[in-house]
């Protein structure tokens, strides 16, 4: 049985789409994503 060497696919949180990730630290499939997410944590961080 082969073992799968570890795939750079990721599944995106914001759009929940698998991508293939280059840099092990992408965690947003774009952009665009990335944007949102941090738009929500700022949306977040003023919630008062
Ligand atoms: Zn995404």
């Amino acid at each position: 049985m082969a073992k799968a060497k570890y795939e750079m696919r990721r599944k995106c949180p914001i759009c929940n789409s698998v991508f293939q990730i280059r840099s092990i630290d992408s965690v947003y499939c774009s952009k665009q994503c990335s944007d949102i997410a941090y738009k929500r944590k700022k949306d977040c961080l003023i919630h008062e």
